[in-house]
């Protein structure tokens, strides 16, 4: 199931640094490129982790949006 709230990228202030992956409790973020997007939404606990860690401030928790979704290449 789809929690209530996903981090929402802000991909203009994002690094690349991978601090997010890194520290999702669930596996559910990864590095597709340079920026993290959601392949396992349903596996978010919107615990906030990956918001605290990143030292740019480009994730913030959201309700009703798409997760993280990278369009197809
Ligand atoms: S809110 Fe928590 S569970 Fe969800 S992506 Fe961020 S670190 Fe992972
Ligand atoms: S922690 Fe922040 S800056 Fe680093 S990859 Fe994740 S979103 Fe980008």
């Amino acid at each position: 199931m789809i929690p209530s709230e996903l981090p929402l990228l802000d991909e203009t202030r994002c690094t690349s640094c991978g601090e997010c992956v890194q520290v999702c409790p669930t596996q559910c973020l990864e590095m597709d490129g340079p920026l993290p997007w959601m392949p396992r939404p349903g596996d978010c606990v919107s615990c906030g982790l990956c918001v605290v860690v990143c030292p740019s401030d480009a994730l913030r928790l959201a309700p009703h949006h798409e997760p993280l979704a990278r369009a197809p290449r």
